[in-house]
C-alpha cells in the first residue's frame, strides 16, 4: 500500500523523536546551602499573591526559608502540599510559605534566594497536561527553560537555576499514557537548568490507589535526605494551628453569617443581584442553576441508577460549548453529617455558634466564606465522606479521647497492612474510623482549627456535558451514574451523584414510579436559608479541549461505553442540528457498550431518532458485556469487527474521540486502534503506535477520560 500523507507524517515524527536525548540526573551535593534555617517563626502561611505577586519579592521581604508550591486540579495536590508544609514547618521549625501556583509569577526562579528550599506538588491532568492553575508555569518551563537544554556540559554554577534548591512530588495516574508527565517534566527541566534536587523526586499513583502510601514513603525519604544532606535538626512535631477561630459576640447580626451560601454574592443577594445572573461564573463563584428536568436512565429492574439532569442556564449569561464539562458543587448527605457530629460530639449549640476565622498571618487564605458555623462547614465545605489516610490518623491521634484510643490510632497509622485491613478495605471515612478506634467514644479534644485545616475541602465534581450548545443553547444536560454500595459494615456513597439522585427522586415524586427508588442517603435539598429550593444546584462550566473538528464535514469515530457516551450524545445532537440547518455534515461511527440492552442502555430510544434524521451518515455499533453468559463483548471487540471501516474513516482524515473509564477502557481502545492499523495498513507496531501518538498531538485522537 502507498504511503498517504498521514503515514508520511508518522514517519517524520518518528525521525524527530529518534533525535531526542536522555537526561543526566544531578543530585544536590552536600553542604552548599549557607546556614539558612534559623527562623523561629512557625506560622504556616497559605499565601495569596493574586495581585500578580512576585515570589522573589515576597521571599526577600519575609523570613520564609521554604516554599511549598502546588498545581492542583481537583484539590488532591493542594491537600498533600498543605499537609507537607505543615509537617515540614513543625518538624524542622522552618518558616514555610504555601503557594497556589496560579497566585504567583514564577518566571524568575533564577532569583530565588539560595537559602530557600522549594517543594513542588504537581498534578498531571488529562493527556499529560499541566493543571489549569499551572498552565502558565508550564509554558515558562517548556519555552524559556527548555531552550537551555542543549547547554549540558557547562559549569553547574553558570547554569540559569544554580541558585534553586528543590524537590518535586508528582501526582498522577498510571492508567493514563502520560503518567506523571508534569512531575517528570518539572523535575527534568529544573535539573537540566542546574537546580539542585535536595531530596529525591517522588511520584504518587492514583491509578493503583496508592497515592497515600506513595506520599508517605516519599515524605519519609525526603525528610531523611534533608536531615542528612542539609543537617536539618528535627524537633518533636507539635500541632500549631495556622488559623484562629474567633467566636462572634452575642449581638452579632446573624444575617451576615454564611450558613452554606457558596460566596458573598449569595449572602447579599439584593446588593449583588447582577453577579447572580451575569457572573462571571467559575471555580470561585458558581451559578445557582435550576434543574429543570431530570430522569433516571437505567431500567426499573436495575439495582444501579443513572441520572440524566438538565440545568437551565437561561436566566444567566452562563454559556457552554459542546464537549465542555459541567462542575457541580456538592454538599454532604444527612447521614454522614450526623455521623460526623457524633464522632466529635458536636452539639446543636456548638454547631450553630457563629465564628470568624482569622488567618495567623495577613496573607493566609480562607477557602470558604466567613463568618460561618460548624454546621455549615460540615455540610457544605468539608470532604467528610471519602477514605481516610494514615497521615490524618497519625496527626489526629494526639487528640484521642483516652490513652487506649491514642495507642490504637498510633498503631494503625504506623502499620500499613493493618490500616489497610481494618480501615481502607472496609471503606471507612473519618468519622467511622475514629468511632471504631475509640469504641464510639467521641473525640471531643480535637480543636475546630485542626478539623478545618486537616480535612480536605469539598471540590466540585465534573461531568461531561451530554447536550449540544447548538441544539440546546441555554440548557446543559449531564449523565451521571450513581456511586452507591452497601458493604457488610456501611453504605458507601458518592456525594455528588447521590445528591443528583435525590433531586431526581424528589422532583419526580408525584409524576412517576421513580419515587419508589429509595436513595441510600438523603440531603438538605433546600440549602442554606432555602436558597437551593425548587431543585437548584451550584454549578460552573469548565472549558474543555474535547471538541468536534472545525469542519462539520469531517468523519468522526466515537467510542463511548457507559457514561462515556455523554459527550458523544452531545456531538451527535450537534450534527443532527447542523444537518437540520442545512449544513453538510460528515459521517459518524459510534461504538457504545453497556452490560445489557434491557437494563443500562443509555438513551436507548434516542439513537433511532438521530438515525432517522442522519440516515447513512450515522451508524451505531453496540456491545453488551453481560447479555450472553458465555461471551463478554466489549466495544473493543466490536471495533475489531469494524476494522476495515475504521481504517476507511482514518484514510478520509477522520477524527477519533474516546470517552469514559480511564483505568482500562481508554488504553484497551487505543491498543485496538493500533491493532487495526497494523492489520489494515501492514505497519509494524512501532509505526502504528507512533501514528496514534501523532494523531493525539494533532488533536485528531481526543480523549475525555476519568
Ligand atoms: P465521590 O464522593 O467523589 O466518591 C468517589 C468514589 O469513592 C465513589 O465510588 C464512592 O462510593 C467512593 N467512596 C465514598 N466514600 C468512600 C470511603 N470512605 N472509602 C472508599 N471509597 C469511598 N461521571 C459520570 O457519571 N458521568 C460523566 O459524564 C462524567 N464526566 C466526567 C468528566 C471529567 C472531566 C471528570 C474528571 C470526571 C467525570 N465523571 C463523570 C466522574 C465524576 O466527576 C465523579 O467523580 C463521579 O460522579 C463520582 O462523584 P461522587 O461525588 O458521587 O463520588
Amino acid at each position: 500500500m502507498a504511503l498517504d500523507t498521514i503515514d508520511i507524517g508518522v514517519l517524520v515524527a518518528i525521525g524527530i523523536i529518534s533525535l531526542t536525548y536522555f537526561t543526566k540526573g544531578k543530585l544536590w551535593s552536600k553542604g552548599t546551602l549557607a546556614d539558612p534555617f534559623s527562623s523561629e517563626n512557625t506560622n504556616l502561611i497559605n499565601s495569596n499573591g493574586s495581585d500578580g505577586s512576585d515570589l522573589v519579592e515576597k521571599l526577600k521581604s519575609s523570613n520564609h526559608k521554604a516554599v511549598v508550591i502546588y498545581g492542583s486540579q481537583t484539590g488532591t495536590a493542594e491537600d498533600y502540599a498543605s499537609k507537607f508544609a505543615k509537617e515540614f514547618q513543625s518538624k524542622f521549625k522552618i518558616s514555610t510559605l504555601l503557594v497556589d501556583i496560579e497566585d504567583y509569577e514564577l518566571n524568575n526562579l533564577n532569583e530565588i534566594p539560595r537559602d530557600v528550599l522549594i517543594f513542588f506538588f504537581m498534578a498531571t491532568y488529562g493527556e499529560g497536561e499541566f493543571t489549569d492553575s499551572a498552565a502558565e508555569f508550564g509554558e515558562y518551563l517548556e519555552s524559556e527553560l527548555s531552550e537551555t537544554f542543549d547547554d549540558d556540559d557547562g559549569d553547574e554554577s553558570e547554569k540559569l537555576l544554580s541558585n534553586l534548591n528543590y524537590s518535586v512530588f508528582g501526582l498522577g495516574n498510571s492508567t493514563y499514557e502520560f503518567y506523571n508527565e508534569v512531575g517528570n517534566k518539572v523535575n527534568k527541566i529544573l535539573s537540566k537548568n542546574g537546580a539542585k534536587l535536595v531530596a529525591p523526586y517522588g511520584q504518587g499513583d492514583d491509578g493503583q490507589g496508592s497515592m497515600d502510601e506513595d506520599y508517605l514513603a516519599w515524605k519519609e525519604n525526603c525528610f531523611e535526605s534533608l536531615k542528612n544532606s542539609l543537617s536539618l535538626v528535627e524537633h518533636d512535631s507539635t500541632y500549631q494551628p495556622s488559623v484562629s477561630i474567633i467566636p462572634t459576640s452575642g449581638d452579632f447580626d446573624i444575617s451576615k453569617v454564611f450558613l452554606g451560601e457558596p460566596d458573598k454574592f449569595y449572602l447579599n443577594e439584593n446588593e449583588d443581584s447582577d453577579s447572580l445572573s451575569l457572573g462571571p461564573f467559575d471555580h470561585t463563584h458558581p451559578y445557582l442553576a435550576p434543574v429543570s428536568f431530570s430522569k433516571q436512565l437505567f431500567s426499573k429492574d436495575s439495582n444501579r441508577h443513572c441520572v440524566h439532569a438538565e440545568f437551565d442556564l437561561s436566566k444567566s449569561n452562563l454559556r457552554y460549548s459542546t464537549g465542555d464539562h459541567l462542575a457541580l458543587w456538592p454538599s454532604n448527605p444527612d447521614q454522614e453529617v450526623l455521623n460526623f457530629y457524633k464522632a466529635f460530639d458536636l452539639s446543636k449549640e456548638k454547631l450553630e455558634k457563629p465564628f470568624d476565622i482569622k488567618p495567623l498571618d495577613s496573607t493566609t487564605i480562607i477557602s470558604f466564606p466567613t463568618p460561618t458555623t460548624m454546621e455549615a462547614l460540615v455540610r457544605y465545605h468539608l470532604e467528610i465522606t471519602g477514605s481516610v489516610s494514615r497521615q490524618f490518623l497519625k496527626s489526629i491521634s494526639i487528640f484521642a479521647p483516652n490513652e487506649e484510643s491514642r495507642s490504637k490510632a498510633n498503631l494503625l497509622s504506623s502499620n500499613k497492612e493493618e490500616f489497610s485491613n481494618e480501615i481502607t478495605s472496609n471503606k471507612l471515612n473519618i468519622s467511622d474510623t475514629l468511632l471504631k478506634i475509640s469504641n464510639n467514644v467521641a473525640w471531643t479534644k480535637v480543636p475546630f482549627e485542626f478539623l478545618i485545616e486537616s480535612i480536605q475541602h469539598i471540590q466540585p465534581r465534573y461531568y461531561s456535558i451530554s447536550s449540544s450548545s447548538l441544539s440546546e443553547k441555554k440548557i446543559a444536560h449531564i449523565t451521571a451514574v450513581v456511586e452507591e454500595e452497601t458493604t457488610a459494615v456501611k453504605n458507601v456513597v458518592g456525594v455528588a451523584t447521590n445528591l443528583l439522585l435525590n433531586v431526581e427522586v424528589n422532583q419526580n415524586k408525584l409524576k412517576n414510579e421513580d419515587s419508589l427508588v429509595k436513595p441510600l442517603v438523603t440531603y438538605d435539598l433546600n440549602g442554606p436559608r432555602n436558597k437551593f429550593q425548587d431543585f437548584k444546584l451550584p454549578i460552573h462550566i469548565r472549558r474543555s479541549t474535547f471538541k468536534l473538528p472545525v469542519k462539520p464535514g469531517t468523519p468522526i469515530i466515537l467510542v463511548g461505553p457507559g457514561t462515556g457516551v455523554a459527550p458523544m450524545r452531545g456531538f451527535v445532537r450537534e450534527r443532527v442540528q447542523q444537518f437540520k440547518n442545512g449544513v453538510k455534515v460528515g459521517k459518524i461511527l459510534l461504538f457504545y457498550g453497556c452490560r445489557n440492552s434491557n437494563e443500562d442502555f443509555l438513551y436507548k430510544e434516542e439513537w433511532a431518532e438521530y438515525k432517522n434524521v442522519l440516515g447513512d451518515l450515522f451508524e451505531m455499533v453496540t456491545a453488551f458485556s453481560r447479555e450472553d453468559a458465555n461471551k463478554k463483548v466489549y466495544v473493543q471487540n466490536r471495533m475489531e469487527e469494524y476494522s476495515s471501516k475504521i481504517n476507511e474513516y482514518i484514510s478520509e482524515a477522520g477524527y477519533i474521540y474516546v470517552c469514559g473509564d480511564a483505568s482500562r477502557m481508554a488504553r484497551d481502545v487505543q491498543n485496538t486502534f493500533i491493532k487495526i492499523i497494523i492489520k489494515e495498513r501492514k505497519f509494524n507496531e512501532v509505526i502504528a503506535t507512533e501514528m496514534i501518538r501523532n494523531f493525539k498531538t494533532n488533536n485528531k485522537y481526543q480523549e475525555d477520560v476519568w
